[in-house]
């Protein structure tokens, strides 16, 4: 598959208004956008380190993916992103190789990325993302 690089890694907390201020403050870095994906029933903040992204994730629903991972297991890494090209074929390879699939086709994430993730119980654990920038060379973010 090789992956480009880690795109981003997702951390799941109560409050990303609580959380930015660590980022900012502490660790020197800018959050430099905030959005809702309605659909994952979130609120995402993003930071930028090198070429991989943090990317905060508060729940707007305690029903939802975000609100019932922190309801069982608290906040902390929710899940590890990878960068491919050609998400679409790299998905076929992956489940050739047995890996159990959330995402069977990629859908649409924060930044206008596609976006699929492989099951944690197929990834030792880790939630997995992979990721493709459809949009790179547009000079966007
Ligand atoms: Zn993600």
């Amino acid at each position: 598959m090789k992956p480009t690089h880690i795109e981003h890694i997702g951390i799941a907390v109560n409050s990303l208004s609580e959380a930015i201020p660590f980022y900012e403050k502490v660790l020197g870095l800018k959050c430099y956008s905030i959005e809702e994906v309605a659909d994952q029933k979130v609120k995402t903040a993003f930071f930028k380190v090198g070429m991989t992204k943090i990317e905060l994730l508060e729940s707007t629903d305690p029903e939802g993916p975000i609100g019932k991972f922190i309801g069982k297991r608290g906040e902390g890494i929710h899940h590890i992103a990878f960068a491919v090209e050609d998400i679409e074929e790299k998905l076929r390879e992956v489940e050739a190789a047995g890996v159990r699939l959330i995402d069977t086709e990629p859908r649409r994430g924060a930044e206008g990325l596609s976006i699929a993730f492989l099951h944690p119980r197929s990834t030792f654990g880790v939630l997995t993302e992979l990721c493709e920038d459809k949009n790179r060379g547009n000079n966007q973010l």
